[in-house]
């Protein structure tokens, strides 16, 4: 059983804190407002509610104008692309609404912008770090000590906010009971993921995540590098610096977008486990990867690990061998069953995208793994984009359409 609370906790903020707090509040309401006048209006007429289209679209300039964190630029855009779909929902159910607006003094911290302790929190702001006490009142029983002071409650996130001159963190806090029951007795659905250089990522639903932004934002990367390079001043050094960071900052966010969008799916498709392929020997497989996509796929991994574990869905990593060889219907493995982007079943007949039968695979591989294992021999599927494939490859067709 999971329970989650919320600790409101007064803080002690440090001497001339005050017009830093204020700014940062200030500038986080800035993109959060200017994100919801974009993804109201929208492209095309239609009111925006993708988070990684709205990042894709705002989150460099507005990293430009303020000066927050990347990752409290992102949360401004997320707060509004949230509110948006709330709108968005409302006027489908013929309620009148308007643009979200932001006025309150408020901003959300995770756990990259914020250090959560249980007497301190160390906040991100737009000049630095701000550490600040915590008020909290004696009586252990009562909230918000009952939480704050209990180990067994994690925190989750934070929201900063100010009233008058007083400023308190909301903290999210959730707490886990052991006795939970496995989820393993359950029908188990996993969502398989196959990483490569033309597709940062395919999904076994069929989706594909293609690597030609990533691809021209690293071209870029680099070029720019050289040029800069090359007057070999001081200032250049420090240009090639600014270089790096910004496009490191654009990688990030784009990887975010996808991280969201296979959470979306796996949630959507009520699977239980995302399977990636094991990363440690990652060049081995991806003889073609270069560092940056190392870097891109170990990335992703962390983001999905982290993003996932809020739905109650895990990551996992599987023994790649054979997946890109192996038929996902019938099971022959063979090295004429691939050719390039195409796979085409020797024995059976089976043909598809290659790395679409790849990620299929990847599913499969955790699946047997966990049928070997004898934990319980529950049912288990890879989800598909219409219907399933069963641990023995066999292809189950959707049970009923959906309306
Ligand atoms: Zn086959």
């Amino acid at each position: 059983m999971e329970y989650r609370r919320t600790a409101i906790i007064k803080l002690d903020t440090p001497k001339n804190a005050d017009p830093t707090l204020r700014e940062t509040v200030e500038q986080f309401r800035h993109c959060a407002n200017i994100a919801s006048e974009w993804c109201w209006h929208g492209d095309d007429g239609f009111h925006v509610t993708s988070k990684a289209k709205a990042e894709r679209a705002l989150y460099e300039s507005l990293k430009d104008e303020t000066d927050l964190t990347a990752n409290l630029v992102q949360k401004g855009i997320r707060r509004a692309v949230e509110a948006v779909k709330s709108g968005v929902e409302r006027l489908k159910r013929g309620e009148k609404t308007s643009k979200p607006h932001f006025s309150a003094d408020s901003v959300v911290y995770d756990k990259r912008s914020a250090t959560f302790h249980r007497d301190h929190v160390s906040l991100s702001t737009v000049d630095g770090r701000i550490e600040c006490d915590y008020i909290l009142p004696d009586d252990p029983e009562k909230p918000p000590l009952k939480y704050v002071g209990d180990d067994d409650y994690e925190f989750r996130m934070g929201h900063l906010q100010r009233d008058g001159d007083d400023w308190y963190l909301h903290a999210s806090m959730r707490k886990i009971e052991a006795d939970d029951p496995e989820p393993d007795t359950e029908h188990r659905t996993v969502l398989g993921v196959d990483l490569g250089v033309n597709n940062i990522a395919v999904s076994s639903t069929g989706t594909f995540w293609s690597a030609d932004e990533f691809n021209h934002w690293r071209r870029e990367y680099e070029k720019r590098r050289g040029s800069l390079q090359q007057t070999g001043t001081r200032a250049a050094h420090e240009a090639i610096e600014g270089v790096g960071r910004k496009e490191y900052g654009r990688f990030e966010i784009y990887l975010h977008g996808v991280a969201n969008e296979l959470i979306e799916e796996a949630v959507e498709y009520g699977c239980s486990h995302i399977v990636f392929e094991d990363l440690t020997h990652i060049r081995e497989n991806i003889p073609q990867a270069t560092w940056q996509h190392v870097w891109a796929f170990r990335r992703l991994y962390q983001y999905v690990e982290y993003k996932a574990a809020e739905h109650c869905v895990e990551a996992v990593q599987v023994d790649p061998r054979n997946t890109s060889k192996r038929c996902s219907t019938c099971g022959f493995t063979h090295d004429d069953n691939r050719h390039r982007g195409t796979f085409a079943c020797q024995k059976c007949g089976y043909e598809n995208h290659a790395d679409y039968n790849a990620a299929k695979n990847i599913g499969l591989q955790y699946l047997r793994r966990r049928q070997n294992a004898g934990d319980g021999g529950a049912p288990v599927d890879v989800r598909l984009n219409r219907g399933t494939v069963n641990v023995s490859g066999e292809y189950v067709p959707p049970a009923s359409v959906e309306a």
